[in-house]
This record gives structure tokens, C-alpha cells and sequence, in this order.
């Protein structure tokens, strides 16, 4: 056998056993000139891969999906989704496909999936592709996330196709995202199978997905409902690590909610510089539902909705069920102020657990708020503060009085956890461990993006290089810890990638 045609990897077709009526047997479409641009370097590791073999004429035609993998039945996946608050009960993979699982070196089981595939019989009226920027921006988002040690799918390989896809703005290069996950189970798959009226599918669902990510589920006395607990808590981890780094998703519709609690569909999502709740980058996000602050709200009516799915399991009375979903729905907010406080409480360098610690970050917060300062600047300055410096500090401020009281306070808090110098040190240098320098800021992500469209893919290697090492500050990359410059303006808007 020719190098070349060494298969790459072998995989499952599991979830094409296991549940059949949620997905469809497809190939990716024919493209006329696959071309690797992005490997994630260290993913190929785990996944037991050598980089340099994703980097092959062979490799590139199956990453666009062109050339089958042994093992390999791919599918598109069925699912529903409330997109906005609106019920649309046909969704599904209309662009992208299941290749299969494979393990990785730790044997953990993983999905390796292709976005931009070509058109499958879920793709209503879009045209199935994808354009290289939209893709980039998955890949150098998901990789900085991934970084940042919060849950995410990855992104193992970029492939452009050579053939241009038309947008609003004329045609632009092609491409094909190939993306790894823990599953693709969404809130929106239980949503499609409970339409089915199926029970017995929908415990297959459930079977699938406790075994997948919840496996303790299974031992408990009612399994669906010990599930929606897990997902409950998944994602109220979540959301409260993405808002411990300004993350806005942007579309947090059931369809991009996971069972696993990983983060999934980089389509207009963004990092905030000024810290304001309120904040929308979203272009189709007029009303602001998925704004920074609502995060949490939102991800508890989508778990409503899960919920909701899954009552026929929970209990054969529906209104027993329903009392003992509501029951975990209602402890939500509760929670995620746990998962909350508990991150918060590490970016603030303290180890222990204090009475007023709430009101400590709700009071920093609000000022941040009220000066305009830079989210991720003024939390990694605070390890200065630690460390006897509050200059650091004070340049994030319009007012530099602004935090005074506040700055007393928290030095009196941060006594209580750090008595001598040693513990002091500790606590400085944990919390920049907990506070990134490097973030994709919306203007160098816009940047490299635009670069790499028109063919000069160097800005995002670089911008990549940058991310996968947030917390380290490494000289000569001092611009990109800094806000946008002034030019790149206040009505920065992100576009649901296409
Ligand atoms: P997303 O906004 O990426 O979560 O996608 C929402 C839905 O639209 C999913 O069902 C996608 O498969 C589908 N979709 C998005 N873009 C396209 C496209 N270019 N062609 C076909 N389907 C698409
Ligand atoms: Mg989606």
C-alpha cells in the first residue's frame, strides 16, 4: 500500500447503530481541490494521530468528507431546536456530518464530525457549505477555550475545498471545519425524539447519552431525571466559566446546548473587552435575548426544555414528572451562583469561603461596569494588587478613585486567606493561572480572518500561537493583551457564521 493510503484512523458507526431514525446515512459532496490550511497540533496527538499525516493529499479528502474512512458510515443528524424562543421542529445537520467516533490515547470515546460538508436532506434552503473565515473563527475560538480550560468541542483541521461559496458579500473560498466533540447530543436531540412519540427511542436517547457523559445516571432510582440533573449542572458550570472570561456564545439556541456541557457552535460569539452585561455582538440579535448577562437565564429555559422531552421517563404521572423536574429547574439559579462564586473566587485569589464573598464581586463587577474597564486587563491586574501594586488597577479606571473602598475591602479580604509572604506569592500567582493575559479580542480575530480569506493565512497562526498559552505573558505580543484601538469602533457586530 502506498504511504498516502495508509487510512488515517478507523472508526465507529455507533450512534448510526444505536439510533438510526435520529440521523441519515450521507457522503460529503465531491470538491474540486481539498487543501489542509489548519491542523490543531496537540489534538492530533490525543487522538493518537501524527500531525504530518493530517497534512496529506489523502488526509485532506476525507477531511473534506470526500474519501470514507475504514469503520466510517457517516451521517447527518436529525435535530429540533428553539432558534430565539422559536420552535422549529427539523433542524439538523444541514451542512455537516457524523463521520464516527474514534477513542483517543486515554481511550475517552469521541466524535469526529464535519461542518460545511456539503448539502444533506436536513439543509432546508442553504447551500451546505461553509466559507474559510466562519471555519477560522471556530477553530482559533474553540482552541482558545480550549486553552482556557473550559469545556468545549474542538477543532482538529481546517480544509479549504477550492471552490467559492456565495455570501452577501460576493464569493468567498470554501471550507470544511473538521471538529471532535465528546458527542453531538443536544437539548435539540431530545426535542426531536420526544416528537416522535417513541418512549422506547427515547430511552434509547437517554441510554446513549447517560452512558456517553453522565454514566452515574444509571444507577439512579428514576435514570432520565438523574440525567437532566447532570445536564443541569454541566451547563451551569458552563456558562459561569464562559463568563468568567467575557465569553458571549451569542446563539444559545437548544440546538447549540449540549448534553456533554461542552461549548459548541462558534457562530457569532465574542470575547467582551468593556465589561457591560448588556452586551450583544450578535447581528440577528435584536432583542438582545442572548446577551452576556442573560446567559444564565437562558440556559435554564433551554434546560426547561429539555426537561420538558424527557418528562414520559421521568414519571408515567405527568404531573408528577413535572413537579420533579420543576423541582431541579427552580434550584438552577442556586447553583450556578455555586459555580459562579466558586471561579470567581479564584480569580480573586481567594482560597476560602467568606460570608460577604457575593457582594465583594457583585460591587467590582458594578464598577467595572460603571468605568468602562476591560474585563480581562483589570482581572489579571488584581494579581499586582495581591502583590502590592494597585497602578495596575487604577489604569483600567476612568475615575481612578473609582475602586478605593473597594480595593481596602479586598485587601482586608485577601489577609484573611494570605497571612505571610509565601501565601501572598501563592495567591498571586494562582490567580494568574485563573486570569488570562490572551484572549481572541474581536479585532484580532476580524483581522486574522480577513487576512486568511484573502489568502495570507500568517495572522492566524500567529493569533493561534498567541491563545493556546493564555495565562503566560510572553514578550512581544503586548498587543495582543490591549482593547481594540478606538478605529475599530463601538458597533462591533458578529455574523452568524455561514
Ligand atoms: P447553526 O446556526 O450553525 O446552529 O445552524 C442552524 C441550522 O441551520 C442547522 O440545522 C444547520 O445545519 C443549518 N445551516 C446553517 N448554515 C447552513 C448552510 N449553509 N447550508 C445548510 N444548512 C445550514
Ligand atoms: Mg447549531
Amino acid at each position: 500500500m502506498d504511504v498516502d493510503e495508509r487510512p488515517l484512523l478507523e472508526l465507529t458507526h455507533r450512534f448510526a447503530d444505536e439510533l438510526p431514525e435520529l440521523c441519515m446515512p450521507w457522503q460529503g459532496a465531491e470538491v474540486p481541490d481539498p487543501q489542509v490550511v489548519a491542523v490543531d497540533e496537540a489534538l492530533a496527538k490525543e487522538l493518537g494521530l501524527d500531525p504530518d499525516d493530517l497534512r496529506t493529499p489523502h488526509a485532506a479528502q476525507v477531511l473534506v468528507g470526500m474519501t470514507p474512512l475504514p469503520g466510517s458510515q457517516p451521517v447527518a443528524m436529525g435535530y429540533a431546536g428553539h432558534q430565539f424562543g422559536g420552535y422549529s421542529p427539523r433542524l439538523g445537520d444541514g451542512r455537516a456530518l457524523l463521520l464516527g467516533e474514534l477513542h483517543d490515547v486515554d481511550g475517552q470515546l469521541l466524535d469526529l464530525h464535519l461542518k460545511g460538508s456539503g448539502r444533506t436532506p436536513f439543509a432546508r434552503g442553504g447551500d451546505g457549505k461553509a466559507a474559510i473565515g466562519p471555519m477560522l473563527r471556530e477553530f482559533v475560538i474553540s482552541t482558545a477555550m480550549h486553552a482556557l480550560g473550559i469545556p468545549t468541542t474542538r477543532s482538529l483541521a481546517v480544509t479549504t475545498t477550492g471552490e467559492a461559496v456565495h455570501r452577501e458579500d460576493g464569493p468567498l473560498p470554501g471550507a470544511v471545519l473538521a471538529r471532535v466533540a465528546s458527542s453531538h447530543l443536544r437539548v435539540g436531540t431530545f426535542q426531536y425524539a420526544a416528537a416522535m412519540q417513541d418512549p422506547a427511542l427515547l430511552q434509547r436517547l437517554v441510554d446513549v447519552a447517560i452512558a456517553r457523559h453522565h454514566p452515574s445516571a444509571a444507577e439512579a432510582e428514576v435514570p432520565a431525571l438523574a440525567l437532566f440533573e447532570a445536564v443541569l449542572d454541566a451547563q451551569a458550570a458552563l456558562i459561569a466559566r464562559w463568563m468568567q472570561v467575557g465569553f458571549i456564545h451569542g446563539v444559545m439556541n437548544t440546538d447549540n446546548t449540549t448534553i456533554s456541557g461542552e461549548t459548541i457552535d462558534y457562530g457569532p460569539c465574542a470575547f467582551l473587552d468593556a465589561f457591560d452585561p448588556a452586551t450583544v455582538f450578535s447581528s440577528i440579535d435584536h432583542g438582545g435575548r442572548y446577551a452576556f448577562g442573560n446567559q444564565p437565564s437562558i440556559v435554564q429555559w433551554n434546560l426547561a426544555r429539555l426537561a420538558e422531552a424527557l418528562l414520559p421517563l421521568i414519571d408515567d404521572d405527568q404531573d408528577t414528572a413535572v413537579g420533579l423536574a420543576t423541582d431541579l429547574l427552580q434550584q438552577f439559579p442556586a447553583r450556578f451562583g455555586t459555580a459562579w462564586r466558586s471561579g470567581m473566587r479564584a480569580k480573586l485569589g481567594l482560597a476560602t469561603e467568606e460570608d460577604g464573598d457575593g457582594e465583594l464581586i457583585d460591587d467590582l463587577l458594578r464598577t467595572m461596569h460603571e468605568q468602562g474597564s476591560d474585563h480581562t486587563q483589570l482581572f489579571r491586574a488584581l494579581s499586582s494588587v495581591v502583590r502590592g501594586d494597585r497602578a495596575p488597577v487604577l489604569d483600567q479606571l476612568r475615575d481612578r478613585t473609582a475602586l478605593d473602598a473597594w480595593l481596602d475591602r479586598y485587601a482586608g479580604r485577601i489577609a484573611i486567606d494570605a497571612r505571610d509572604v509565601e501565601s501572598v506569592d501563592a495567591a498571586a500567582a494562582a490567580m494568574d493561572r485563573a486570569n488570562p493575559v490572551y484572549v481572541p479580542r474581536n479585532h484580532l480575530v476580524e483581522e486574522a480572518l480577513a487576512a486568511a480569506t484573502s489568502g495570507d493565512l500568517e495572522p492566524f497562526r500567529r493569533l493561534v500561537d498567541v491563545i493556546r498559552q493564555p495565562y503566560d505573558v510572553r514578550p512581544g505580543l503586548g498587543r495582543y493583551a490591549l482593547p481594540a484601538p478606538v478605529e475599530f469602533g463601538e458597533g462591533y457586530q458578529t455574523f452568524c457564521g455561514t
